[in-house]
C-alpha cells in the first residue's frame, strides 16, 4: 500500500516538498476492524490546519504521520459484524490507498442511491456544513439577500441553493470568470462577484451593493481577508453571519499574517453592534446528530437534481499534494477529490 505523509510543517503556503508518499505493507485487520481499500479521498480546506502545530479544535499531524481525511472504498476483509467483502464504506482513511479501520467508525454507503463520491461533497461533510451552518445560524428567511463566497466549493454551492429555493436573493463571490458563470448557470445565484477582479474590499464592496441593492442580511463566512472587510459595512440590522471559515488566512497560520485585509477590530465590531448582528462560529464535527435530518431533507433533491454537483476529480495518490495545494487557492472547480482506483 502507499499513502502520503506530513514530511515537515508549511511555512505560509504548502509545498511539495512538506509530503512525502511512503510504501508499507497492507495492515492486517484486527477484531472489530476491517481492511478498506480506498477508492476516493477527499481533500477539503481543514487539512492546511492539521499541517501547523498549532492549538485548535483538533489535534495536528504529527511529523512522519498520515495526512487525515475521508475517503470512500470498498471493504476487502471483515472481522466485523455487518460489514462483508464488498461492501462501499465511508470513513477517515487518511491519504492512502489501503486502510484498517474500527467498524464502529465506518458509514455503510448503498450505491444505488448515486454516485458514491456524494458522501464525500454534496451529501458529506461540507454539504451537510452548508446546510447546518445556513439553516441553524442563518436563519433564512424569504424576500432577504445572502452572500456567500467560495461560491462555487461544496460548502459555498449548498449555502446558495438552500437559500435560492427559500426564496432569498443570492449572491456569490467566487475566483474567475468561469467560476461566476458557474456559479449564476447552473448553482442559480443571481449574481456573481469575481473576488479577483477587485484588488481591494472598497472595490469589491462597490460591486456588491449593485449586487445587494437592498443590503445584506445573511453573510455566511467562508474565506475572511478583503470578503468580509467589504462585506461588514453593507450587513442590515438583524443580519446573521454563521462562521464557517476563513480560507483566506489559512496559510497564514490562521493569525492573519499578511492577511489580505486592513479590517481593524472597531470596524468589525462597530456593525456588529449597532446593526444588533448575531455571529456564530461552529465546527461541523460538533453536530453529527442532526446527519440524518440533513439526508432526509437533501438528499432527494440531489437524486431529482434540484441541487447540482460538481466534482474535480484528480487522478492518483500521488497528484493528492499537488491538487490540496491548489484548493487552497482556488485552483479547484467544484468539490476536489482524488481517484486512487
Ligand atoms: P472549496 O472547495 O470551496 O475550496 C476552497 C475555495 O476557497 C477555493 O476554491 C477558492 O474559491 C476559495 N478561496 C481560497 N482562497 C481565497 C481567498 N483568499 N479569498 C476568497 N476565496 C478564496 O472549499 P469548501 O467548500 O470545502 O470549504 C469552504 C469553507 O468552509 C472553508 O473555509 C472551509 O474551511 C470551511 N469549512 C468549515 C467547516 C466547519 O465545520 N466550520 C466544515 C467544512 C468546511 P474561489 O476560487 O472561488 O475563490
Amino acid at each position: 500500500m502507499q499513502h502520503i505523509t506530513l514530511a515537515s510543517r508549511p511555512k505560509g503556503a504548502p509545498t511539495q516538498d512538506n509530503f512525502a508518499m511512503e510504501t508499507a505493507p497492507v495492515p492486517e485487520p484486527g477484531a472489530g476492524e476491517v481492511l478498506v481499500r480506498v477508492h476516493y479521498m477527499s481533500l477539503d480546506p481543514y487539512m492546511r490546519g492539521r499541517m501547523d502545530d498549532a492549538k485548535s479544535y483538533a489535534a495536528p499531524v504529527p511529523i512522519g504521520g498520515t495526512m487525515e481525511g475521508g475517503g470512500v472504498g470498498e471493504v476487502l476483509t471483515s472481522n466485523a459484524d455487518g460489514f462483508s467483502p464488498g461492501d462501499m464504506v465511508l470513513g477517515m482513511f487518511g491519504w492512502t490507498t489501503h486502510a484498517v479501520a474500527d467498524a464502529k467508525t465506518l458509514r455503510k454507503l448503498n450505491p444505488d442511491l448515486g454516485p458514491i463520491t456524494a458522501a464525500l461533497g454534496v451529501l458529506g461533510m461540507p454539504g451537510f456544513t452548508g446546510w447546518h451552518g445556513l439553516m441553524e445560524y442563518g436563519r433564512p428567511k424569504a424576500g432577504e439577500t445572502l452572500v456567500v463566497a467560495a461560491a462555487t466549493g461544496p460548502v459555498g454551492s449548498m449555502v446558495g441553493q438552500l437559500a435560492k429555493s427559500l426564496g432569498l436573493r443570492t449572491v456569490g463571490i467566487a475566483g474567475g470568470p468561469d467560476k461566476c458563470t458557474l456559479a449564476t448557470d447552473r448553482f442559480g445565484f443571481d449574481a456573481c462577484i469575481d473576488h479577483r477582479a477587485h484588488a481591494d474590499a472598497k472595490s469589491l464592496r462597490t460591486a456588491l451593493k449593485h449586487a445587494a441593492p437592498d443590503g445584506i442580511d445573511i453573510y455566511f463566512e467562508n474565506v475572511g481577508g478583503k470578503v468580509l472587510e467589504a462585506v461588514m459595512p453593507l450587513m442590515n440590522p438583524h443580519g446573521r453571519i454563521p462562521v464557517c471559515g476563513m480560507i483566506s488566512w489559512y496559510n497564514a497560520g490562521g493569525l492573519g499574517a499578511g492577511a489580505d485585509t486592513t479590517l481593524s477590530a472597531p470596524a468589525l465590531w462597530r456593525p456588529i453592534l449597532v446593526n444588533f448582528l448575531s455571529v456564530n462560529g461552529f465546527i461541523i464535527s460538533n453536530h453529527w446528530d442532526r446527519l440524518p435530518a440533513f439526508l432526509a431533507e437533501v438528499a432527494p433533491k440531489v437524486l431529482n437534481g434540484d441541487i447540482k454537483v460538481v466534482e474535480d476529480i484528480a487522478e492518483g495518490l500521488e497528484n493528492a499534494p499537488g491538487a490540496f495545494i491548489g484548493l487552497l487557492d482556488g485552483k479547484n472547480v467544484g468539490k476536489q477529490l482524488v481517484k486512487l482506483i
